[in-house]
């Protein structure tokens, strides 16, 4: 035995458990015995090292299935002329004309670092794949996917941010990008000229997940309502994925169009999608940054309808999408904060709705992303969890509270220790998390 969790308490589970790893693997979740006075002398098993949870809240290892790693942190160089999506894609095509390796590598290690502090174990990075910036973004994610190898799971998705026929030469650099690794083929479905040419980009997209064996990611459906075809593509999606008979392989981003269809409509195309397994991942900073910047009245929301995704039955996470630049300008990499964000946009509130919302980071997420079977609390699971400065399963994501240990396949990969002094009346009273 490696590591030793004892009295942690886990969402969906009563009582407190002690959770053993070794190898970078869980190997026994057992009910907690009753402290006693034999603890102090026990200390720790002469073979591992011992973390006391003392009864506070620990989760799986926290997923990003949608972050844009090598586009992070650029707010400060260019901002966003008009608060579009349009403004947001021009001025940041015109950012990446001055990309170079080591500028985005520094980004990107920054956004990481703050991801890894904030308890999350795994990002699916989307970096663009472009005749503007070529390869430099999935070159410098593939040389991060092993610098970070202890730390974190990523996963190099080749995004075609600029479109496939509209921009021509990004199809052999998405070839090029999955011949030298990357893990996930993007899209960017709704950025080509005509509706023609956007079913075009989805089949190439998908003819490129089956001819290399990856799953497909793709941005779809990103505007607030669907007036405009080329952003309805999400049932044509569904259909393409059951006529191939790649069910399980395939998420879509944003969908905020579908917010604006009748409720039966929703419906439908949401059971299109369950029935698909097609997965739905909304976005809501950028999704509530970028949307209903037209509307002069009754201004939209424009996040897809989280609830009737649940009860349809259709696979979800959320992510942060981006951090800071012109297509959000907000953002920490804080997987909690755009779950407290996304409940209240969503209207969903009280345990049960938070613990779903929660939910969507975790076993959502690494379903998205294709690491279900070895994820979660339990024996044989990957070792990738979070010790949070909470005893109340119900309030993680209205405190969101600091996490104290992330480990990474069983390794402790940060530490968060905060000392509160409240002066209020005498004596001092410290409150602390360590
Ligand atoms: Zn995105």
């Amino acid at each position: 035995m490696d590591l030793l969790f004892r009295n942690a308490r886990l969402v969906d589970t009563p009582g407190l458990v002690d959770v053993a790893v070794a190898d970078g693997v869980i190997t026994a979740v057992t009910a907690s015995a009753p402290a006693s006075a034999d603890d102090a002398l026990r200390g720790a098993p002469a073979d591992g090292e011992v973390v006391d949870c003392a009864g506070r809240v620990v989760v799986p290892g926290l997923v990003e299935a949608h972050l844009h790693v090598d586009k992070a942190l650029l707010d400060r160089e260019r901002p966003n002329p008009d608060g579009t999506l349009a403004g947001a894609i021009s001025v940041t095509g015109e950012l990446k004309r001055g990309f170079t390796h080591e500028t985005v590598r520094d980004r990107a290690r920054a956004v990481l670092d703050q991801a890894v502090t904030n308890g999350t174990t795994l990002v699916r990075a989307h970096p663009d794949v472009d005749p503007i910036v070529g390869l430099i973004g999935v070159d410098v994610l593939l040389g991060l996917r092993d610098e970070y190898r202890d730390v974190l799971d990523l996963q190099v998705v080749a995004f075609p941010q600029e479109g496939i026929r509209k921009a021509p030469g990004t199809l052999g650099l998405l070839r090029e990008a999955l011949r030298n690794g990357a893990d996930v083929i993007g899209g960017c479905t709704y950025n080509e000229l005509t509706l023609a040419d956007c079913h075009a980009h989805v089949e190439t997209v998908l003819d490129l997940a089956e001819e290399f064996g990856v799953p497909a990611d793709m941005h779809a459906d990103f505007a607030d309502d669907t007036s405009d075809p080329r952003y309805a593509l999400a049932g044509y999606v569904a259909d393409a994925v059951v006529a191939r008979g790649m069910q399980g392989r395939v998420a879509l981003g944003h969908v905020t169009s579908v917010a604006s269809l009748p409720a039966a409509e929703r419906a439908a195309l949401f059971a299109r999608l369950a029935a698909a397994d097609v997965a739905v991942v909304p976005l809501p900073a950028t999704d509530l940054h970028l949307g209903g910047r037209r509307d002069d009245a009754d201004v939209r929301r424009g996040v897809v309808p989280v609830r009737e995704l649940w009860a349809a039955g259709v696979t979800a996470a959320y992510s942060s999408n981006n951090v800071r630049n012109a297509f959000t300008p907000f953002g920490n990499a804080d997987m909690l904060d755009i779950g407290l964000l996304l409940a209240q946009v969503g209207h969903l509130s009280g345990p049960d709705d938070l613990a779903r919302v929660l939910a969507m980071a975790t076993t959502g997420a690494a379903r998205v992303v294709g690491v279900g079977d070895r994820y979660g609390i339990r024996v044989g699971a990957d070792a990738d969890l979070v010790v949070l400065s909470t005893t109340d399963p119900t309030g993680v994501l209205l405190d969101r509270p600091d996490r104290a240990f992330v480990v990474k396949r069983g390794r402790i990969v940060a530490r968060t220790v905060r000392t509160i002094t409240l002066s209020r009346n005498t004596p001092t009273k410290e409150l602390s998390n360590a």
